[in-house]
């Protein structure tokens, strides 16, 4: 087939596909888990840890509304699994969580030798939405994860999530 016809259809430029139809499954309970969260007064994140066959071993979101910032899903992720699981078994679960992991969290993440990433919002997404309702921006810099951990598999935004995210987010956030 001549390349004109191919560019004609525009479906052979589309990208290989990154976040399968499972994934996005697991990305809506992250982002119950964070309404859940937001619900009881702490900030809206919800990760959980899947299995290289697809059982989720774990999950958490986040708790801080106790005074202890450190309380991450993400950061609770990568210590249930230091603890209980083999390093072979790290590197082959996946953890899905709401929003892009801050650098504490992708360091752990790193440090205990877990595996892919999917996000369903980015942190560049979560800064620009915190500039846009003059939020003040998190002590820490929101750096992607690949810059904190630059051998992680990482695949986000999850498009189809933004709003609901940018709502919760906005519920807490917005000054
Ligand atoms: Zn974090």
């Amino acid at each position: 087939m001549p390349c004109h016809r191919l560019i004609a259809t525009g479906a052979a430029y589309t990208p290989p596909v990154a976040i399968s139809d499972d994934d996005l499954t697991r990305l809506g309970r992250c982002v119950e888990l964070a309404r859940t969260a937001l619900d009881d007064g702490d900030e809206p994140f919800g990760s959980i840890l899947v299995t290289a066959d697809g059982r989720t071993l774990f999950e958490d979101r986040n708790r801080v509304s106790g005074g202890d910032a450190t309380r991450h899903p993400e950061f609770a992720i990568a210590r249930w699994a230091a603890e209980n699981l083999t390093t072979p078994d790290r590197a082959e679960a996946t953890v899905y969580t709401s929003g892009e992991h801050c650098a504490m969290c992708a360091a752990a993440h790193a440090w205990v030798g877990l595996g892919r990433i999917v996000y369903a919002t980015s942190s560049a997404q979560l800064t620009e939405w915190l500039a846009e309702w003059g939020a003040p921006p998190p002590p820490v810099a929101t750096l992607p994860i690949t810059t904190v951990a630059p051998g992680t598999v990482v695949d986000g935004p999850a498009p189809g999530y933004a709003d609901t995210m940018k709502s919760l987010y906005e519920a807490r956030f917005r000054p």
